[in-house]
């Protein structure tokens, strides 16, 4: 890890994304996650909304004890999948009352699954820029939203799906967090075509950790993510040894970020799948330290 001797510790900002408990088991998973990783004081923690808005209630309600319990500052995301203006309007106003302050507006996945034409649901907002624009409308959130390095599966071509991004910042957009990618040189020569096309938002790399590859690989497949044979060669023949999964999946994350942050980049937003000890590990060998001072609970107070 040479590269550790040349970063500058205080200028890496990390977030952190996690998803709604189905059950009071799962529910507290999730905290404990959080209670791990709140002292790393991210930039920010999002909490993600199910297909077709199917936790659309779990996830402001974690939402909202985030606001209540601690001091980070939550990020809800939200879809217009089957949802009337009206249905989303109003889990915007929620949020807005619960004290968010920051959305993460996507399309969502079409109702009737990937592979299907996209069909907005009657009355309801078509695109991620109109979905954008009605925030706007009803308050002053920050909004950030997808990016795809290697583009949308939806998409006919990577320039159709910039020049999508750049209708996003017109309509109000601030940052944009992408997909996961393993392949930083990707992932640079799109960062390269956004500037090219006059977008200047941060695009902030979304890092996974491998703690299933096999998982994962299906996952990729799905989103249009790009596997390189080495990586499943790192992975390969640990199908029955989690230890050591987690052991090569930090390992793997710890050099896909020490790369980046080689090339200059300096936020990342990791997918945790609500475990916090890869992240953990990620984060303490990036120089983003735990402050003691952080303790659950004192929200209202900080
Ligand atoms: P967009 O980026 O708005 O559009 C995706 C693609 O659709 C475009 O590239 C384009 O090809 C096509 N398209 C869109 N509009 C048009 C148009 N007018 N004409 C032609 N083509 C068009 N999903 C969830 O269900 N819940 C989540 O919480 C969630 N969180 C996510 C967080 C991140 C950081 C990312 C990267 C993805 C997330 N997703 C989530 C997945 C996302 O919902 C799917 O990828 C979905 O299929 C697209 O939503 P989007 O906002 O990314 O779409």
């Amino acid at each position: 890890m040479t590269s550790a001797d040349v970063i500058d510790h205080n200028r890496i900002r990390v977030s952190f994304e996690f998803f709604p408990p189905k059950s009071p088991k799962m529910e507290e998973t999730l905290w404990s996650c959080i209670e791990r990783l709140a002292p790393l004081r991210p930039n920010f923690v999002s909490v993600t909304y199910g297909a077709g808005g199917s936790t659309r209630e779990r996830t402001h309600s974690t939402v909202a004890r985030i606001v209540r319990e601690t001091s980070l500052k939550p990020a809800a995301h939200l879809t217009c999948v089957d949802a009337s203006r009206a249905e989303v309007d109003d889990v915007v106003r929620g949020y807005a009352s619960a004290g968010v302050k920051h959305i993460v507006a996507l399309r969502g996945d079409p109702a009737a699954g990937l592979g299907n034409a996209y069909q907005p649901a009657p009355d309801g907002y078509a695109s991620t820029p109109d979905l954008i624009a009605g925030i706007r409308a009803i308050g002053d959130f920050e909004i950030s939203v997808s990016a795809y390095p290697e583009k949308h599966p939806e998409s006919p071509d990577l320039p159709a799906d910039i020049a999508l991004l750049k209708r996003k910042v017109e309509a109000g957009a601030t940052r944009a967090i992408t997909q996961f990618f393993f392949d930083n040189d990707v992932f640079e020569r799109y960062v390269d075509r956004v500037r090219a096309a006059g977008i200047t938002i941060p695009i902030v790399p979304g890092i996974v950790p491998v703690l299933d590859f096999q998982r994962t690989a299906g996952f990729a497949a799905k989103t249009g993510a790009s596997v390189p044979a080495s990586l499943a060669k790192r992975f390969e023949g640990l199908e029955n040894d989690e230890k050591t999964r987690h052991l090569v999946a930090t390992t793997v994350a710890a050099e896909q970020v020490f790369d980046l942050v080689k090339r200059g980049y300096r936020d990342f937003h990791f997918y945790t799948m609500n475990r916090a000890d890869l992240v953990y590990a990620i984060c303490h060998m990036l120089g983003v330290r735990a402050d003691a001072s952080v303790a659950m609970g004192e929200a209202a107070a900080a």
